[in-house]
This record gives structure tokens, C-alpha cells and sequence, in this order.
């Protein structure tokens, strides 16, 4: 087949067998499955696709996992880029009450993992460049040059997002003035968001036979104080709040301790999760509670603890999105769509890009209701709309 015929095939056969397609193919993140690049034959499966549709597509690297896949429609030198992000990886298929990439397209929904978090805005958002690049021959104005970027790792380690911005972008002959970030959102302008900093607390101790308990230093004591300091001097007096976001939250999650029954603990660990808002700086966090474990280390010289970072991701905040959001709402309000900006507690790669000073909103088909849920899915109807929305959106 010539590629103009593949696009006509592929834009004829309609947007819900191209998420089947993706559905199909399982993806759950690498982190989780201990299977390495597990994004690779999804990544393989676009790229064939796009070429196939007549777009250039291009790997960028990510350090230890699955390449990101760039795919790009050039239309006119000089015009601006606009380009649409969307993760490849999944949740776990663990406990799911339907087959996981049956992809079955039933009561008007699609459904399977990842069909809403968040393949479904990955179909819609190719679909509808086949169908902007289409445009060309009817005569279309084509405003904008398009990319998409296809990336890994977003449920855990958030590596793909940040390795685009760090390598991947910067290789581009362009940059782009803003980024449509797809996540389930029903269709909402997502402009603020929170982030999330997660790390370990370590007590150490001294072991000892339990028959005589004064030969050791129990970590699990320690860290009993560790645990008590935090929730007072630290987490009670979190007052950091977004108008759209909500609340700074910190909560102590994890724990373990202990080899053995009769021996002195000589080592407790816990597990801290604490979600950051808008305006607050991720890289504080341990700082702040390191000043906490400092006056109880002052008050007790025996006392033990360090902290070590796991886990960070900045939020979304309105810094760098305003003339975006202008642009987005324009388009929702000529598509009869609600054009009122939200914000949301979770973390997607949004923050990333912000953070980076690159104009970000997070919008898609979908609710976040039906992500990581063991029935997902994404009705039809939404997956329709956020075709025409990606569209419009590149029409500008
Ligand atoms: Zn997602």
C-alpha cells in the first residue's frame, strides 16, 4: 500500500481499532514487572504505524529503559511546533476483573489497561495528526507544525519525560511553545497539579542478645522518636495550600524493623510520602525534616538517622501555562466544551515540563475514575471527542 492509501485506511477504519491495536500489546511499567523495556513492542507498533501514516518518527534515548518515540509533522518552515506527549507504560494487570488486553469494544467503551491511562489520548492524539496532515489536499490552513512524543516510565520513575527534556528536545532543530500532556481528565484543562517527594528514614541501633537488653541500642526505640518528631515538628505544621490543588500532605506509610525476635534491632526503616503543592519547592523537603532529626540528634548524641531520597516529581504549577491555556480554552469554547481550568492531586509528567519552564497543560479523553482500576476503560464517546479536540488544537 502507498502511504496515502494506509492513512486513508487507517482514518476510514475510524480511532477504536487503532486503541485496540495499543491495548493489545501489554506494557506494564518495567519497575513493576522486572521485564526490561517492556514499552518496546508498543513503541515498535507506532512507529510502523506513523511511518506508514507518512511521519517522520525518531527514538530518543532513555538511560536503562525502552526508548521515547518521537513522531513529527513538518508543514511549513517557520511555523510553530506544538507537541502532544503521551505515556506508553502502564499500572499493573494484577487482580484485574477483565482480560487486561482483550481490548473487547463492548457497551460503548473499550476496555483493557491502558485504555484510558492512557492509551486512549495516544490513539486520539495520532489519529488526529492523520487527520490534520490529511487536511493538506482538501487545503486546510495548517497553522502549526505537530511532534508527538511517545514516552516511557511515567507510572514509576517519570525517567521518559525527563529524559526528553533533558536530551531529547534539546537535539530537536525546534523547540516547542507549548506541550498538550494527555492524561484522562474528560477533556478538562488541567493547569496546576500536585507534586510528590518520596524517601526512606534509616534508625540504627546497636545489636545485642535480648536476654540482656542493655548490651544494645534498639533502632526500633529510635526510630519510635524519629516517627513521634516528624508527625509534630514537621508534618503538624505543613500549611502550604493551592487554591486548585489542595493541601500539602505528608504521611509515614511504611515500616520495618528488626532481624529477630531476641536480638536488639539494629536497624528501622520507614517510608514517607509527602505531596507538594504548587509553589512548593520538592527540593526542601529533606532539608526541612534533616533540621527536625538535627535538634533530636542535639537533645540525644546515641540517636542515629539519615534520610535517602527515593523518589521526587515537581508539581504543575501557572507559571509557565498562561498563554497555553488561552489557546486551549479558545478551542474548547468554539467545541461547545467547558473551558473553567482545574487542578488535581496526582502527578503526571506535566510537572516535569514545568519545572523545566516549558508551557504545559494536561488534558485528554477519559476519567481519571476508570484509571488503574481492575475493569478499565474509556467510553467511545470521549474517545470521539478528544479526536476532535487534538485536532482542533493543532488547527490552532
Ligand atoms: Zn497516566
Amino acid at each position: 500500500m502507498t502511504t496515502a492509501a494506509q492513512t486513508t485506511a487507517t482514518l476510514s477504519a475510524g480511532v477504536e481499532p487503532l486503541l485496540q491495536r495499543l491495548v493489545r500489546i501489554n506494557t506494564v511499567n518495567s519497575n513493576i514487572t522486572g521485564i526490561a523495556k517492556s514499552e518496546a513492542p508498543l513503541a515498535a507498533e507506532l512507529e510502523s504505524l506513523a511511518r506508514g501514516m507518512g511521519f517522520e518518527t525518531r527514538r530518543m534515548p532513555v538511560p536503562g529503559q525502552c526508548d521515547n518515540l518521537l513522531v513529527t509533522h513538518r508543514c511549513g518552515a517557520g511555523k510553530p511546533w506544538l507537541l502532544f506527549e503521551s505515556h506508553m507504560d502502564t499500572v499493573s494487570i494484577e487482580g484485574m476483573c477483565i482480560a487486561p488486553t482483550g481490548a473487547e469494544l463492548r457497551d460503548g467503551k473499550i476496555w483493557g489497561r491502558g485504555s484510558c491511562d492512557t492509551k486512549g489520548t495516544g490513539a486520539a492524539m495520532l489519529f488526529a495528526l492523520g487527520r490534520y496532515a490529511a487536511g493538506d489536499a482538501a487545503g486546510d490552513a495548517k497553522p502549526n507544525n505537530i511532534a508527538i512524543a511517545f514516552t516511557v516510565d511515567e507510572e514509576i520513575g517519570m525517567t521518559g519525560v525527563r529524559a526528553l527534556i533533558r536530551t531529547g528536545l534539546p537535539s530537536l532543530d525546534f523547540k516547542p511553545r507549548g506541550v498538550i500532556v494527555g492524561e484522562p481528565t474528560r477533556l478538562r484543562p488541567i493547569v496546576a497539579h500536585n507534586g510528590a517527594v518520596r524517601w526512606r528514614v534509616v534508625t540504627r541501633g546497636v545489636a545485642a542478645h535480648s536476654a540482656d537488653p542493655s548490651k544494645g541500642r534498639s533502632a526500633i526505640r529510635a526510630m519510635t522518636r524519629v516517627i513521634d518528631a516528624i508527625e509534630s515538628r514537621y508534618i503538624a505544621r505543613l500549611d502550604a495550600r493551592d487554591a486548585m490543588t489542595g493541601k500539602a500532605q505528608c504521611s509515614i506509610n511504611m515500616i520495618r524493623g528488626g532481624s529477630q525476635i531476641n536480638i536488639i534491632p539494629a536497624e528501622c526503616e520507614i517510608r514517607i510520602d509527602r505531596r507538594v503543592v504548587p509553589g512548593e519547592d520538592p527540593q526542601r523537603v529533606l532539608p526541612d525534616v534533616e533540621a527536625v532529626l538535627k535538634e533530636l540528634k542535639a537533645a540525644d548524641p546515641t540517636l542515629e538517622a539519615e534520610q535517602e531520597l527515593l523518589f521526587s516529581a515537581p508539581p504543575l504549577s501557572q507559571r509557565h501555562n498562561g498563554a497555553l491555556l488561552a489557546e486551549v480554552q479558545s478551542t474548547l469554547g468554539k467545541l461547545g466544551l467547558p473551558i473553567e481550568p482545574l487542578g488535581v492531586p496526582f502527578a503526571t509528567d506535566a510537572g516535569d515540563l514545568d519545572a523545566a519552564g516549558i508551557p504545559a497543560i494536561v488534558i485528554g479523553p477519559g476519567d481519571i475514575a476508570q484509571a488503574h482500576t481492575k475493569d478499565e476503560w474509556l467510553e467511545v464517546d470521549q474517545l470521539h471527542r478528544g479526536v476532535e479536540l487534538y485536532l482542533a488544537l493543532m488547527h490552532g
